[in-house]
């Protein structure tokens, strides 16, 4: 099958999930090579300001960061043992605790550059050759062609190139799914109280508010609006800023020196299979999520442990690992779970939306918070311990 291949497996896009699933399939013995439409991430200034795109990784993240050797590497991490989770008031919300699960930590607070920085450097030591700047990747007979001529020959195309796949459009894969007509706002910004590594979300009326807890005492926020709200709270100087943000959040006390405010549309995508012979979908081109959960790059990474462990078994049992009927052991174990991450990150955003609500009536009328919140805090302890 490998006869005149360039390379057993060729990753495209080099985000998070891409570069982790290169290493990944590197370490396991594949000859592999990864290619980024963009250029390779800037080496990461550790004096420079804490970054406003932060990812909260999950356990079985950090395991498979520390199996690639990345983990000890990401010195600018902040860890977080407790999550709050809130309607009206906070002291009626749920209060989610480490110790109750009988773990040091319910998670980590990382960087976006720091990550791909990192992940980008390990690279070069599990032997991976990287196509940085390659232009809009194409499929090609037997691999990938790159915006300069080349083409990549590889028994297995591992698409990685985001919520707007390219690659996976090209594959003739359909998607099911929706734009929710809200924005992500996100920013960095100092408060007055400390933020005693707790992880704080408010459901408004709004959409969802979360605030993270960073290693400089800063938190970041990802803020979900409607699309006309998104435009006010954009357009509001600093202060204002923060005084709308202060009168939402109701906790931490004051705000003040935001970074600069960017937002990003949300969507809800899943891809209908995520598998044909010899190319195989990963991350935000297999499933896309709502942030109110955090669990965007957590979802990715399971797919890339998920694959590893599938090819590694395939080829270890002399199967044909690039074959569909191999990769459908991912895609169904993957899918699955991406299910289930869509449908409680859509039913928590629609059971707390004020059009639609389901919830905040029951609130209104007595109901408490902790039953309300049971379900998703079951939820909670099963992500956490995963
Ligand atoms: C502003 C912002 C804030 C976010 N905040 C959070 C958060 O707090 N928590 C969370 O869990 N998630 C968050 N997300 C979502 C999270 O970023 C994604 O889940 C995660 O980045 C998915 O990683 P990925 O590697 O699959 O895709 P991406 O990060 O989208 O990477 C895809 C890569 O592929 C490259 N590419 C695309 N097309 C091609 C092509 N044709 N050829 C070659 N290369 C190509 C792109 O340049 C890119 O580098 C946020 C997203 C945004 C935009």
């Amino acid at each position: 099958m490998m006869a005149g291949t360039a390379y057993d497996i060729v990753v495209v896009g080099g985000g998070p999930v891409g570069a982790a699933a290169a290493l990944g399939l590197a370490r396991a013995g594949f000859r592999v090579a990864l290619v980024e439409r963009g250029a390779a991430p800037a080496a990461f200034d550790m004096h420079s300001a804490c970054s406003s795109r932060v990812y909260a990784l999950s356990q079985a993240s950090r395991r498979l960061l520390e199996s690639l050797g990345v983990w000890r590497n990401l010195q600018r991490i902040s860890p977080y043992d407790t999550m709050r989770v809130w309607v009206d008031e906070a002291t009626r919300g749920l209060r989610f605790d480490a110790r109750a699960l009988a773990l040091p930590e319910l998670g980590w607070i990382v960087e976006h550059p720091l990550l791909v920085d990192r992940l980008w450097a390990a690279l070069s030591y599990a032997n991976v050759e990287v196509f940085p700047n390659a232009g809009t990747v194409e499929m090609a007979a037997g691999g990938v062609g790159l915006a300069d001529g080349r083409v990549l020959q590889a028994a297995l195309v591992v698409a990685a190139d985001g919520a707007d796949s390219s690659l996976r459009t090209a594959a003739g894969i359909q998607t099911l799914g929706w734009r929710y007509a809200q924005r992500g706002i996100v920013c960095n910004v100092h408060v007055e109280n400390a933020h005693e590594y707790t992880a704080w979300q408010r459901f408004l009326k709004t959409g969802p508010l979360a605030l993270l807890p960073l290693a400089d005492g800063r938190v970041s926020i990802v803020w979900s609006v409607d699309e006309a709200r998104a435009r006010e709270l954009l357009a509001l100087d600093d202060t204002a800023f923060c005084a709308a943000l202060a009168a939402a959040v109701q906790v931490l006390g004051a705000f003040h020196t935001p970074t600069p405010r960017l937002d990003f549309p949300l969507r809800l995508l899943q891809a209908q299979h995520y598998a044909n012979d010899g190319f195989v979908l990963v991350g935000d081109a297999a499933h896309t999520v709502h942030p109110l959960a955090g669990q965007g790059v957590n979802l990715g990474f399971g797919d890339v442990a998920s694959l590893c462990e599938t090819l590694k078994q395939a080829r270890a049992g002399g199967r044909d690992w690039a074959a569909r009927r191999t990769l459908q052991r991912y895609a169904r174990a993957r899918r699955a779970a991406a299910t289930e991450m869509l449908a409680v990150t859509d039913g928590l955003q629609k059971l707390f939306d004020a059009r639609a609500s389901v919830l905040r009536p029951l609130l209104g009328a007595g109901m408490g918070a902790v039953d309300a919140f049971a379900p998703l805090k079951a939820w909670l302890g099963r992500q956490a311990t995963l």
